[in-house]
């Protein structure tokens, strides 16, 4: 069996980076394919070189001098080469690619090379085969993902590499165009390649030891989560958590795959597991994590005997459908309906309220803004009583007055809604009445 293993671009910034990348390799013989992504920041002022790319490409369709563009990015990789202690040269590969820069090829084909130059050099170091993405992960025409011929394709060609070095990031369309994923894509190349493989885990090495249980920007130092389920993770990410692009769960969740979060730069600590179900001996913890948004409106609708009008919510939808606004959650009294929607979209849809009015004839109907969303997700919520009691105590004690109340049918997660004023509070009462008494 083997483990995929895919290392972020703050792992790759430099070659000191790379060394320790080298090290996390060899000292696992299972970590036999490698997903690279482009060197990231190596400071918080840093530039990625991806965003370094698409710059240049820009400038030189202003018509700037193309190989002059690119040689801060071509001394970023010369640099790593050099620190290494490496003999290859990537000069054939700098000219072929400011050349294509002047025929105007692609912004997708000038992001990518970022993963391509480094997939070379990271082959090169630990002697890997380089595969080349755009030979093996594809695009139909119409510029969609195509799952299945990626899939035959990879399994065939890794199948006949012990050991390989993949970048992430892009693929090809059938005429050999080069596509990009969204950005953070190479997570989802990582996926992908652990499921052509069925890989045993897909290792997503990062800068952070793992998904935390809640933004370190609003509860200090909060816990690290060991194991989280595809499920609860989609939950989070959802509602704002991230560590990983949010796609990327999808082609490893299919077949069943742990995807582990680990520290390239504490490589001893555990990091994250996620996992299809969760082990035994996790069961105490009724609380996995806390996400959530901000920026919500509700739009609350009042009519007399709603309930037993047959069609009222169709035709609620249908105005939302025809005027191509998504919503939230729509909860729902006896005689009242409110539809949470983001409040920008809203915006964009300035007459959404007035045809809601009109095919309903509402009694009452007005659009209160400024409303947070808060999730706790945890899949032991199932079984344990008083979880709704406990979130709504430690909201009531700190002043905080709940908008609206959702529970997800499969007792995953509780979602409450909120004053976006109370936002940061609000985590840090439910987190504390959850991770501090357990
Ligand atoms: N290098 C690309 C980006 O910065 C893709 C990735 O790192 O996953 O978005």
């Amino acid at each position: 069996m083997a483990k995929v293993v895919k290392f972020g671009g703050s792992s790759l910034a430099d070659a000191n980076q790379f060394r320790k990348v080298a090290q996390i390799i060899r000292s696992d013989r299972k970590r036999r394919y490698v997903v690279p992504s482009a060197p990231g920041k190596r400071s918080p002022e840093d530039i990625k070189v991806t965003d370094m790319l698409y710059s240049c490409y820009d400038s030189v369709g202003l018509g700037r001098n193309a190989t002059a563009e690119f040689l801060p990015i071509a001394n970023r990789f010369d640099g790593i080469i050099s620190d290494l202690g490496l003999t290859i040269s990537l000069d054939d590969e700098y000219e072929k690619i400011t050349e294509n820069f002047r025929k105007r090829v692609g912004r997708d084909y000038a992001a990518s090379r970022g993963e391509y130059l480094n997939g070379i050099i990271l082959a090169n170091y630990l002697g890997f085969q380089f595969v080349d993405a755009a030979k093996c992960v594809f695009f139909t025409a119409g510029g969609e993902f195509d799952p299945d011929l990626t899939d035959a394709c990879l399994s065939s060609v890794l199948g006949g590499y012990s050991e390989a070095v993949i970048p992430g990031f892009y693929g090809a369309k059938p005429d050999g165009t080069i596509q990009t994923f969204s950005r953070g894509g190479s997570d989802f190349t990582g996926s992908v390649v652990a499921k052509a493989i069925n890989a045993e885990i897909y290792e997503n090495w990062t800068d952070v030891s793992g998904f935390l249980a809640a933004d370190p920007h609003v509860v200090e130092n909060p816990e690290i989560i060991d194991y989280i389920t595809y499920k609860e993770l989609r939950e989070l990410s959802y509602m704002g958590a991230s560590v990983m692009h949010q796609d990327a769960i999808f082609p490893v969740r299919a077949a069943g795959i742990p995807i582990n979060i680990r520290n390239t730069n504490l490589p001893d600590a555990p990091g994250t597991m996620i996992v299809p179900e969760a082990p035994e001996g996790t069961e105490h913890k009724i609380i996995t994590g806390i996400a959530g948004k901000k920026h919500f409106s509700v739009i609350s609708i009042e009519k007399d005997e709603m309930n037993s009008e047959v069609g009222f919510l169709r035709r609620i939808l249908t105005v939302l459908d025809n005027e191509g606004l998504g919503f939230e959650h729509i909860p729902t009294g006896i005689d009242t309906m409110s539809i949470v929607v983001s409040t920008e979209e809203l915006h964009s849809h300035p007459d959404t309220v007035r045809y809601i009015s009109q095919i309903t004839h509402a009694n009452h109907i007005e659009v209160i803004n400024n409303m947070a969303l808060v999730a706790v997700v945890g899949r032991n919520m199932r079984e344990k009583k008083g979880t709704a009691t406990r979130i709504f105590a430690a909201l009531s004690h700190a002043d905080i007055n709940i908008k609206m109340i959702d529970q997800g049918s499969s007792e995953l997660n509780i979602i409450v809604g909120i004053d976006e004023k109370d936002f940061e509070k609000a985590i840090r009462v439910i987190y504390d009445m959850f991770m501090l008494s357990e």
